[in-house]
């Protein structure tokens, strides 16, 4: 029996891509899982191929931007960024909207010296800046946001303009959630466990000539240029990741890309936030112009309630609901893969909930 996942991440997976796999996993292509053959075999060669195609295609990625399929989640990013697109020495610019935000800032000052650009610490991180509000540096080596705070569940309502200055986004948990201009950004970042896939693989698409400026000493697999042209397989790259990733920008495309997605998580996002604004016995913090689509963190007016919540919310099979460790209460993670029903019994039970408790 399958449940209503709402987990942050790793997170549910579509249920007809797992079965795919489920299929195919004693026997892919002759007497063989996808996991048990060479990454550089034809076969499996196609599989990368096709990915990259199809990921492509979804998100209308342009020619002169470079399709890395790495390893180390976005944590090595918040590195590898600074290494390949800063002199030591330089000045990046960093918008700090939450916890993610944070820790990318925390890992940067190693390499380069970090200005803010904008602080939402006023509103307890319940905002994001206003375009005007964006303090950012003439020269800077490159801007950082993050467009989805999975935590906080802050969302960016636009995209930052940078001038000449590269864009670098974590897209860790919005990615493939609606349709995105990547020529807006230098560079976009995301682990795969939210919206691609099982964790383990990191996708970077990053504009081409932002792949040659590596400093010197660069470990070798976080080195773009070097993974660009290895073909992101300087190494063995996690094949099963890899493959499945393909499975899902397949499902995507056959649910009508992502256009469709963005119908579909809107209606899932305002369904949910409809319940709770329309409520005093449940409250969401964030400013309603920057509230995720992704990740709605929510509270109850009686917080002694909250055990009994989500115990019962796990025997009604809605699962995953505890907030982040750092902030307590509930959080629901609505990736591509919940699907409107999910979202439409857990609404019906937070309003039984409410009947019973309120
Ligand atoms: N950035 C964001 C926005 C995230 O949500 C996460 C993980 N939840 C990370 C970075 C860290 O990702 P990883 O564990 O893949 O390093």
């Amino acid at each position: 029996m399958r449940v209503y996942n709402f987990s942050a991440g790793p997170a549910a997976l579509p249920l007809p891509v797992l079965e795919q796999a489920r299929d195919e996993l004693l026997d892919w292509q002759g007497g063989m899982s996808v996991m048990e053959i060479s990454h550089r075999s034809r076969a499996f060669m196609a599989v990368a191929e096709q990915a990259e195609a199809d990921l492509r295609d979804l998100l209308a990625i342009p020619p002169n931007y470079r399709v890395l399929f790495m390893q180390g989640g976005a944590t090595a990013q918040f590195s590898a960024v600074p290494l390949n697109l800063s002199e030591a020495g330089a000045t990046a610019d960093y918008v700090h909207t939450g916890h993610w935000s944070e820790r990318t800032i925390k890992e940067a000052r190693r390499f380069v010296t970090v200005r803010i650009a904008a602080d939402e610490a006023a509103s307890s991180y319940t905002t994001v800046p206003e375009p005007s509000a964006l303090d950012l540096t003439p020269g800077a080596a490159y801007v950082h946001y993050t467009p989805n705070e999975t935590i906080g569940g802050v969302a960016f309502p636009y995209i930052p303009e940078t001038g000449d200055v590269p864009l670098v986004a974590d897209m860790s948990s919005t990615i493939l959630s609606r349709p995105l201009d990547v020529s807006r950004f230098g560079l976009i970042y995301a682990g795969a466990q939210k919206n691609i896939g099982p964790a383990g693989i990191t996708v970077v698409i990053v504009r081409d000539d932002l792949t040659r400026r590596a400093r010197a000493g660069t470990p070798m697999v976080f080195d773009y240029r070097a993974v660009a042209d290895a073909g992101s397989m300087l190494n063995t790259p996690p094949t099963f990741g890899w493959y499945f990733a393909g499975l899902v920008f397949r499902w995507l495309k056959r649910e009508g890309g992502l256009t469709a997605m963005a119908q579909r998580n809107r209606a899932k996002a305002e369904a949910l936030y409809g319940t709770i604004d329309a409520s005093s016995f449940y409250a969401n913090p964030v400013a309603r112009n920057c509230r995720s689509w992704m990740n709605v963190p929510f509270r109850l007016a009686k917080p002694e309630l909250e055990k009994t919540f989500l115990a019962e919310a796990d025997v009604a099979g809605l699962t995953n609901l505890a907030g982040h460790r750092a902030v307590g209460g509930m959080r629901a993670s609505l990736y591509n893969a919940m699907t409107l029903e999910g979202v439409a019994a857990l609404v019906d039970f937070m309003h039984d909930f409410e009947r019973r408790y309120g």
